[in-house]
């Protein structure tokens, strides 16, 4: 018999009050995963007000018990990583070989947030000896949490663990379709000693879920994880209700080739930066800006890696899984149509992949377009696909021109062995993230976020922490 899942509200699983479930489907060959309740506006506010009920308990708690439990929830959660990584498999199509590691790096933002709990203090400003003045950082009470389908477990946890950490309490909306591993995860934290009340979440879709969540008025902050366009929905409500948000959007990341580059390693780092996940991550290095003296030596060598890229949810990693939905699937589809309408060069892929068992999946080709233009839409929009498009450079200057020709700010990728180049250019990208000769490196530590349309705020890191508290000032007269 199909799973039927239901919310998770004040310690306990709870169904919805429409009554209502919706299928979640398997992109890989369609069979049917589970049933999963479809919440609305009644149950938001069932969620927040058990949130908001948990806030005192949660926040006055001791600081070192409070990452105790969280780090409690991260060794259940690594604990259960077979399991759960099967779930995100089927659920979302991560290939199988990947999705228990995802897992495992899920649970450590519990680890990592956990620990530094215990060192969230205030600080003392020195004015004159008549008056003692201090600075205390306190949570915001309840956040409500919005994540996307791409790596359901793993922005979750990005999420929930550093407000969780910082005193808050969570209703946590994941995408409608990616839900299961979210409702694992709130049972899992009561497992591990998580106050009822402290995490709930709440499945459906964004309309009569995740927008009732946004603007509930005991939701006090708001961490979102998707596209811009929901984003700058979910942004004009904020600004209505002068609330602070944090905006993880979308990404168009160039990855830049020098002619000086180690070629060995950057080929199969170039080609997994746009075709890791099936290119469905916010970070991908989808604009491959290689100099023209290498151009063609380039083309031909990745070209050559991506038609032999492994394809197939349950192969070793590293294999293509499907993409993660139908609405998605079309969406690249219809950016092959537009490519070619506009006159570029398909290098490789460009189709769905069949054969070899893949006919009922939704598989898309490792894809490689050239003689693009800088107005081409492939070369401007978002694809999240397993697509990357090549552009030939001449000059570092016009290297950096082009990389920042872009809407988007999210990463970007050098690779040379010039470290005095390396770091010139990174300081004139304009993005959150910068890597050099790596890609797709994923230390929980180190803060990610957007510049320009790619978001507002940052999500890991110690910088995190401090996007989910806010700051008070208290002087004091010695009289
Ligand atoms: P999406 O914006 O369609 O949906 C994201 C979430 O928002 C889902 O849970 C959805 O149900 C909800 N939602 C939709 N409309 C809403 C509304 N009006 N009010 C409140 N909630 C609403 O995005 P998606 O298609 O699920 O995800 C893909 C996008 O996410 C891509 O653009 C990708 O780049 C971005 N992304 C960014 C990061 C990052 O860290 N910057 C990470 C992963 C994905």
């Amino acid at each position: 018999m199909t799973q039927q899942y239901e919310m998770y509200i004040n310690g306990q699983f709870v169904a919805p009050s429409s009554g209502q479930y919706f299928d979640s489907v398997s992109p890989a060959d369609g069979t049917l995963i589970a049933r999963v309740g479809q919440g609305n506006a009644e149950d938001i506010d069932r969620a927040v007000q058990a949130a908001f009920a948990a806030k005192r308990v949660w926040a006055e708690m001791n600081p070192l018990e409070r990452g105790r439990i969280l780090r409690k929830l991260a060794d259940l959660l690594v604990q259960n990583a077979a399991q759960l990584g099967k779930l995100e498999s089927d659920e979302m199509g991560m290939p199988s070989s990947l999705s228990p590691m995802i897992v495992v790096e899920s649970a450590k933002f519990f680890d990592y947030y956990g620990g530094l709990a215990a060192s969230i203090h205030g600080d003392t400003i020195p004015i004159n000896p008549q008056i003692f003045c201090y600075n205390l950082y306190e949570p915001y009470g309840v956040v409500g949490i919005i994540t996307p389908w791409n790596g359901p477990l793993n922005q979750a946890a990005r999420s929930v663990a550093p407000a969780l950490a910082a005193g808050n309490t969570v209703v946590l909306k994941p995408s409608e379709f990616s839900s299961i591993t979210a409702l694992e995860m709130a049972r899992l934290a009561t497992e591990a000693g998580l106050p009822n009340g402290v995490l709930n979440v709440i499945t459906g879709d964004g309309a009569n879920a995740g927008s009732p969540l946004v603007v509930h008025p005991l939701v006090r902050k708001v961490a979102f994880t998707g596209s811009v366009k929901t984003g700058q929905a979910i942004g004009a409500i904020a600004a209505h209700k002068i609330m602070p948000l944090t905006l993880e959007l979308g990404g168009k990341s160039p990855n830049i080739v020098f002619e000086d580059a180690k070629l060995d390693a950057a080929v199969p780092m170039v080609l997994m930066g746009f075709v890791l996940n099936s290119g469905q991550i916010c970070t991908s290095g989808t604009r491959v800006l290689v100099q023209r003296t290498i151009f063609d030596e380039f083309s031909t060598k990745i070209a050559a890696a991506a038609s032999k890229f492994p394809i197939g949810r349950d192969r070793p990693f590293p294999t293509l899984g499907p993409i993660a939905n139908q609405p998605q699937f079309e969406k690249i589809l219809g950016f092959f149509e537009s490519a070619r309408q506009e006159g570029a060069t398909c290098l490789t892929g460009g189709e769905r992949a069949n054969g070899d068992g893949l006919d009922q999946g939704l598989y898309i080709r490792p894809t490689i377009f050239t003689n693009v233009t800088a107005s081409m839409k492939v070369v401007r929009e978002e694809i999240f696909g397993p697509v990357g498009v090549l552009i030939p450079f001449d000059t570092e200057e016009e290297a950096i021109r082009i990389a920042n020709d872009t809407e988007y700010g999210l990463a970007s990728g050098i690779w040379t062995q010039d470290a005095s180049r390396a770091h010139r250019v990174a300081a004139q990208l304009e993005a959150g993230t910068v890597y050099i000769n790596t890609y797709h490196e994923r230390a929980i530590e180190a803060p990610m976020g957007g510049y320009k349309k790619s978001g507002i705020g940052r999500e890991k890191g110690m910088a995190a922490l401090h996007d989910y508290m806010q700051l008070k000032n208290v002087t004091m007269k010695l009289i």
